[in-house]
């Protein structure tokens, strides 16, 4: 199957990969794992400039963006915290991305709203990269969980992969499950409190896809099967009600007990920030990857977008 093209292309959505994109994209990613491991980086996009706009907090999608750009000798614009920026004198995102597009060659965007980066893609002619739309998707976050996953497991089909926490509002949960159901044979364990339930819509989807899906309230039961175990935590800030957050934001705690059930070769992710659902203690396991790997893969991950993206098809 022949990949799509992904000079100056938007990345959207995980649903526009085919998973022979997704081999294109693995590859690169290690080229640039290669690249920074022996060199540090190079200048390959010297004299492009990336904006990063991003007007929803962000530690590791936007510290990542940034080195990506820098290590492969491209400039930035930064722009974290749009108080600084006319955003808050109530500029729109249209006019927002066509000023900033002006001055770069790739907008990387942030936003609270689903569907924005759709919306910003419709009036920008330079690409965009959604770096997470409110409740809808992160597929950037998608593509370096898969790499991840791949270190580990580079078959994919046949693991059983569960998921724990805020399913209805976790868009990392909702860009991986959808990745992950291009793959005949993975399953799909669903945990969370009955209120955070993975949205109908994208049951359906993977239903279509013939992928295996079930549903829990308690963790214990799932572990036993599990090769990834993937945890999340509960959204504060998509909740209206603070209070009913308090009461569920802690009801998954992963500790170093709850390891013993666990498979000797399974991993251990988190898209980070965590907020209590895996103690401390177990960042010492050797499955625990969250911090020695996914987060650096997502350097090398970001690397190989903005390369692809921003040359000329090589
Ligand atoms: N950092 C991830 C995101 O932006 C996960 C999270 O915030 O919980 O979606």
């Amino acid at each position: 199957m022949k990949h799509q093209t992904f000079t100056h292309h938007d990345i959207l959505s995980v649903e526009q990969f085919s998973r022979s994109d997704l081999s294109v994209i693995m590859e690169r990613t290690d080229d640039m794992k290669r690249l920074v491991e022996t060199k540090g980086g190079n200048d390959s996009l010297k004299g492009k400039i990336m904006t990063a706009l991003f007007y929803e907090p962000s530690s590791r999608t936007f510290g990542s963006f940034i080195a990506s750009m820098q290590r492969l000798g491209g400039g930035i614009i930064p722009i974290q915290g749009v108080s600084y920026s006319s955003v808050s004198k109530g500029e729109s995102l249209p006019d927002t991305v066509r000023t900033f597009e002006n001055y770069s060659d790739v907008i990387v965007l942030r936003h609270p709203e689903v569907g924005s980066a759709k919306i910003a893609a419709e009036f920008a002619q330079k690409p965009v990269i959604n770096a997470g739309d409110g409740i809808g998707e992160h597929p950037t976050q998608a593509l370096l969980d898969f790499y991840t996953i791949t270190q580990h497991f580079p078959r994919i089909s046949g693991l059983t992969i569960t998921m724990v926490g805020d399913m209805y509002n976790g868009r990392t949960i909702h860009s991986l499950a959808k990745l992950l159901s291009l793959f005949e044979g993975v399953a799909l364990n669903f945990i969370s409190p009955d209120l955070l339930r993975v949205s109908p819509s994208l049951l359906t989807l993977l239903k279509e896809r013939k992928t295996p899906v079930a549903e829990y309230e308690n963790i214990e039961g799932t572990l036993g099967e599990t090769d990834v175990l993937y945890v999340t935590r509960v959204q504060k800030e998509r909740f209206s009600d603070l209070a009913m957050y308090e009461k569920l934001k802690h009801r998954y705690i992963v500790t170093p007990k709850m390891l013993f059930k666990m498979k000797k070769k399974s991993i251990i992710m988190h898209p980070f920030p965590r907020v209590g659902e895996i103690t401390m203690d177990v960042d010492l396991d050797p499955r625990a990857v969250y911090i020695s790997e996914q987060m650096r893969n997502g350097l090398y991950v970001r690397m190989a977008l903005l390369s692809l993206i921003l040359r000329k098809e090589q």
